[in-house]
């Protein structure tokens, strides 16, 4: 699977997390709101994920800001031009999780 449940004190899941191959960094696009969360859409398929609309992630390290910014499609992950990474602007499968 490329997708691993997330899940909240009451057992319900609560969204899905990858390791983003960009920026290095896990995403979890949240799929149930709680808190003030935002929620995205997720197609349910662990091997082949979607989730819509994009998933913007910034933070900062020693070099600076981190942008990635992309839309994951059917397993694979499109960069969007705004990252600071090196993968800006490609398209790459989503590695497996634990
Ligand atoms: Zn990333």
């Amino acid at each position: 699977m490329k997708v691993k449940r997330q899940l909240h004190t009451n057992g319900n899941v609560v969204g899905y997390t990858f390791k983003c191959p960009g920026c290095g960094y896990h995403h979890t696009p949240w799929t149930e709101a709680f808190e003030d969360q935002s929620v995205w859409g997720f197609n349910g398929d662990v091997d082949a994920p979607t989730f819509t609309p994009s998933i913007l992630f910034r933070t900062g390290n020693s070099q600076g800001p981190v942008v990635c910014h992309s839309f994951v499609t059917d397993g694979k992950i499109q960069f969007l031009s705004d990252c600071t990474h090196n993968l800006a602007g490609k398209t790459v499968e989503l590695p497996e999780i634990d």
